[in-house]
């Protein structure tokens, strides 16, 4: 077991810019990686999965894990909570591996706070009509989830800064080539595994 903690990484941006393709691409290349499965209270889409996309709760059960501290962050968003489970995320981080989580900017600001050493990373559209576009063609929410979530994308956008690095989402391979350029550099014990695959 490697005795370094490991790295905690954040992707944070927009609903509809891409960041669960990219992340299923880089979970793809990358078995080495984690991703933190979190907990919601919205429904599940046709095909997501219980346990592999989310862990789906009813409000009371969430309220009760924010009661019992089991949350490593939450937030509101669109109407629903999500949050990262704490413990199976400390325990991978103590053992040395590289942690993603996938999360909106309210959680990611409370994960900037409680580990200061996470590297944040922003995924921006190349443009917000492309970002409607790709709202649109995913086909999950109906118009008025859309037009709340481009709502949201504006206040999320003109945060962007907050973050390490921002990464512009516009050819798919060329984003994943500069994630995992930045991952190659940032993940401490981590890199020539990744660079190795
Ligand atoms: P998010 O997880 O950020 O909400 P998704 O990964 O669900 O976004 O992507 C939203 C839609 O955009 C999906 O239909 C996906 O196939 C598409 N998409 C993702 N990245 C790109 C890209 N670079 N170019 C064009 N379409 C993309
Ligand atoms: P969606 O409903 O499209 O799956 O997710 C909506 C938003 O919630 C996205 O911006 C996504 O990154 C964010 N999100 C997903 N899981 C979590 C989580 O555990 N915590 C927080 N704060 N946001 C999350």
């Amino acid at each position: 077991m490697n005795n370094q903690p490991g790295k905690l990484i954040v992707l944070t941006g927009p609903s509809g810019v891409g960041k669960g393709t990219l992340l299923y691409r880089l979970l793809e290349r990358h078995p080495q990686l984690f991703l933190s499965v979190s907990m919601t209270t919205r429904s599940p889409r046709p095909r997501e999965i219980e346990g592999k996309h989310y862990y789906f709760v009813s409000p009371r059960e969430f309220e009760q894990k924010v009661e019992a501290s089991e949350l490593l962050e939450w937030a509101e968003y669109a109407g629903n909570y999500y949050g990262t489970p704490r413990r199976v995320v400390e325990e991978l981080l103590r053992q040395g591996n590289s942690v993603l989580l996938e999360i909106e900017l309210e959680g990611a600001r409370q994960i900037a706070a409680s580990f200061p050493e996470a590297l944040r990373i922003f995924i921006l559209p190349p443009s917000m009509s492309e970002l409607e576009r790709r709202l649109r063609r995913r086909e999950s929410e109906d118009d008025g989830a859309i037009a709340r979530r481009l709502e949201r994308a504006i206040v999320e956008i003109a945060a962007a800064d907050e973050f390490n690095l921002q990464i512009i989402n516009d050819d798919l391979e060329t984003t994943i080539a500069e994630i995992e350029a930045i991952l190659h550099q940032n993940c401490v014990g981590r890199a020539s595994r990744l660079s190795e695959t």
